[in-house]
């Protein structure tokens, strides 16, 4: 079997990578000559340790050598030279990407490959990241298959539907090429989603680039002896979810087999169980308000003003909405929100609102006529995600019409005691999910989707939620007990003794589970192999610092200043930011707290802040390109940051940086009024854009710390907006391209003694944060409720 060694300039990074590769190669044998034992820990190379890990692991069928960066391959290089010329014949080092090429080469040793097949292997893992910068390609192109001419005679082919998440990931693919290593027949597998071209299904790196995921069709063909049984060892690999463990947490959107009798079935929205009291939402919905008005001419000019200024109410409600959900559950839930934004703004719904203005329609009617001509369509789609993006616009306008008639929206008293409510209703609005009280256990709707905003926010708040029970579940009234099953996707009405039992059990040990985690969440995480991984939070605001240090967090890697700037009329003033500041730093005693410096811009606008509309805001002046564009404003944030850092420990962050000139400039900032007050911090960047990761050996130097916001790195990867519903699937973090981004960050930064942190969600993903810690990440900064959980994720791991 071909041996492999691992040549890093850091420690940790080889022991991530050769984890990774066990994974796939199994009992591979594989050495590390990584680090420097002078001071032990050391970053760098050394050609005796390189030397010494080939003699440990040779064998006469070969050994491959990944390097990571250029004085590496100097090292192993220097290394192949005290070899005799037997040995050194036996000994390739391999142009490969360090990471994919390990496990790419682990994966084809594992099978028995020869030296060349695993050396070629390797190196052909490096297309996978598809970032090579003058090569952009499609899905259709990526898949560089090793082409088959005409099918030869007495192919059998099957088309499978994929059943996992991660649909042909790593390690399904290197099950399908060990699978194969035993079968005579040649196959190829194509993406008929797609529509890509035959992939030479022995391959790792041409199965990884089908970009194959849930739901995707593909079709496996097979000529030869044993074509048959490929197909059918096919149909039994997914038939076992290709490996994965089921997928907790994830969106079933299927009703389950197990169900007990007398169950209201309905579709898994959101996972977990809980147990409480039924309670009917009864909105006085504002359209009744609404309807009142018909029939009656009105001014327009007057009725105009009210839907302008009701609209910008709006506008302000649900801005701070969002900030709340971010700062709650994290960016990607409050994108809903920042879609709702944008929704206020559709020149289809102002040209439809203005029509009927001129034609005398009151405020709201106008309003509806226009939201109905944007809704219906969508409503009477076919497509279930389409259906779901109605219930975002007319959540939307009854926030409108709020304004418009105040006293009409009830606020709900559900938290005036404290007993645990089943909230049901028909359909639950996004924002009515983003405010639950404390109380709420679960969610229990007649219709609704699985892909609703109202599920994706539930599932993001951790709250158990079972949508479209159908007419049966006005049967139940309000007070009567119900079993919320958010796993199987039922709900118990008046359940037995013997059912609330077994529901309190569970409910029980999730608790102590829960608990466990939590009694754990104040001790330092590290992983089985002792690699210590901070774990830090993100904040908002003072009460969210509070949050974290109770739920554990070693520090603060994102504090978002914007909320200081939002919802006001004038920017807050250096005296009141400073205090701002200055209160969380206190509280945090010495932990490393992160500021962020402030990232608004187009798609986070501010009345106080006239910018000019931008067609593109995601892509205009936000972040720091807005503070350098209004220097009276930045100055005055790093002046009353400067004077915290006069008494405390502080990092500060810039966000969104593209361009190294956009780092120095606002580094020459900083320290024009740090110097005079003496103040000192670490400056690091946010590693939002490609253009900063693939800088990142430029910017290393330079900077402190890097930490990469992957949720706008994901969004510029792929050139699909965030909170767009129907670019959800481009919006993939846990993509090879995205970690291939981290990891050259990470080498970057670590080849100059650097740290990196990632803000962004993928930082509390479960299935992220072993490949994040395997790639050399030293930072996972989560929402403060995600600590506990990210933490124990990280002691389990090798
Ligand atoms: C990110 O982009 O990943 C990030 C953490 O910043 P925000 O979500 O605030 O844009
Ligand atoms: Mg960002």
């Amino acid at each position: 079997m071909v041996s492999l060694v691992l040549v890093s300039h850091s420690r940790a990074l080889a022991e991530g990578a050769a984890a990774l590769a066990r994974e796939m190669g199994g009992d591979v044998p594989i050495a590390l000559a990584a680090g420097l034992d002078d001071p032990p820990g050391a970053i760098g190379t050394d050609a005796m340790k390189v030397l010494a890990a080939i003699e440990q692991v040779y064998s006469e069928d070969g050994v491959a050598v990944l390097m990571d960066l250029g004085s590496a391959v100097l090292s192993a290089e220097t290394a192949l030279e005290f070899l005799d010329e037997e040995r050194r014949a036996r000994v390739r080092l391999c142009n490969a990407p360090f990471v994919e090429g390990a496990i790419a080469a682990a994966a084809q040793a594992r099978i028995g490959a020869s030296l060349e097949q695993v050396v070629a292997e390797a190196e052909a893992a490096g297309r996978d990241k598809g970032i090579a910068p003058q090569q952009p390609r499609s899905p259709h192109e990526v898949a560089e298959p090793t082409p088959l001419a005409v099918p030869p005679e007495g192919t059998l082919k099957a088309q499978f539907t994929l059943p996992n998440v991660l649909g042909i990931h790593a390690r399904p693919a290197a099950r399908i090429v060990q699978m194969l290593s035993t079968l005579q027949a040649e196959v190829t597998v194509r993406n008929v989603t797609l529509g890509s071209a035959p992939a030479n299904a022995r391959s790792l790196n041409a199965l990884l680039l089908l970009g194959a995921r849930k739901g995707h069709v593909v079709e496996v063909s097979a000529a030869g002896p044993d074509a048959a049984r490929v197909l059918d060892q096919f149909q039994a690999l997914i038939a076992e979810n290709l490996g994965d463990p089921p997928e907790e947490g994830a969106t079933t959107g299927v009703v389950l087999a197990a169900v007990p009798e007398g169950a209201l079935k309905g579709i898994a929205a959101s996972p977990g169980v809980a147990m409480g009291k039924a309670h009917w939402l009864h909105r006085a919905t504002p359209q009744a308000q609404a309807e009142s008005h018909a029939n009656t001419p009105r001014n327009a000019a007057h009725e105009r003003q009210r839907l302008e200024r009701a609209l910008a109410q709006a506008r302000e409600r649900i801005a701070a909405l969002s900030e709340h959900v971010a700062r709650a559950h994290g960016a990607s839930a409050a994108a809903i929100f920042q879609a709702h934004l944008s929704l206020l703004d559709d020149p289809a719904l102002r040209a439809e609102a203005e029509r009927a203005l001129s034609e005398g329609f009151s405020a709201e009617q106008a309003l509806q006529r226009a939201a109905a001509q944007l809704a219906e369509p969508l409503a009477q789609s076919e497509d279930a995600l389409l259906r779901a993006r109605a219930a975002d616009v007319n959540d939307v306008v009854q926030q409108v019409l709020a304004q418009l008639a105040p006293s009409a929206l009830e606020e709900h008293q559900l938290s005036a005691d404290n007993t645990p409510l089943v909230l049901c209703a028909e359909a639950f609005a996004p924002s009515e999910v983003a405010r639950l009280p404390a109380n709420v256990v679960a969610l229990c709707a007649v219709g609704d989707s699985a892909v609703s905003h109202a599920a994706i926010l539930a599932r993001a708040a951790g709250v158990p939620a079972v949508f479209g029970v159908g007419e049966a579940l006005r049967t139940v009234g309000d007070g009567h007990t119900l079993i919320v099953d958010g796993d199987g996707g039922f709900v118990l009405a008046a359940p037995s003794a013997t059912l609330q039992a077994h529901y309190a059990e569970r409910l029980a040990q999730r608790d102590q589970q829960r608990r466990a985690a939590q009694q754990a969440a104040h001790l330092p995480a590290q992983t089985r192999s002792g690699k210590r991984v901070e774990v830090a939070a993100n904040i908002g605001s003072l009460e969210d610092a509070q949050r974290a240090l109770e739920q554990g967090a070693d520090g603060v890697g994102l504090f978002r200043t914007e909320f200081l700037f939002l919802d006001r009329t004038a920017p807050p003033d250096e005296e009141e930011q400073y205090h701002a500041y200055r209160a969380i730093a206190a509280l945090l005693q010495g932990r490393r707290l992160v500021v962020r410096t402030l990232d608004v811009g187009g798609d986070k606008p501010l009345a106080w802040l006239a910018l000019p509309k931008e067609n593109n805001p995601f892509l205009g002046l936000r972040g720091l390109r807005l503070c350098l564009a209004r220097p009276e404003v930045f100055q005055v944030q790093l002046r009353a940051l400067a004077r915290v850092a006069c008494e405390f420990p502080l990092h500060v962050m810039f966000p969104m940086v593209s361009t190294l000139e956009e780092w120095r400039a606002a580094r020459a900032m900083w320290e024009e009024v740090a110097a005079p007050l003496g103040a000192r911090a670490a400056l690091g960047i946010m590693v939002e854009t490609p253009a900063a990761a693939l800088q990142a050996e430029l910017f290393a130097p330079e900077v402190d710390f890097f930490s990469v916001g992957t949720n706008d790195l994901t969004q510029y990867v792929f050139a699909a907006e965030r909170g767009n519903p129907a670019l959800a699937h481009l919006n993939d973090a846990f993509h090879p391209v995205v970690l291939a981004l981290i990891e050259r960050v990470c080498q970057a930064a670590h080849a100059h003694g650097k740290w990196v942190g990632v803000c962004g969600e993928l930082g509390a993903d479960t299935r992220a944060i072993p490949a994040l810690v395997a790639l050399g990440v030293d930072e996972l900064s989560v929402a403060p409720a995600a600590v506990a959980r990210v933490k124990q994720t990280i002691r389990a791991l090798p």
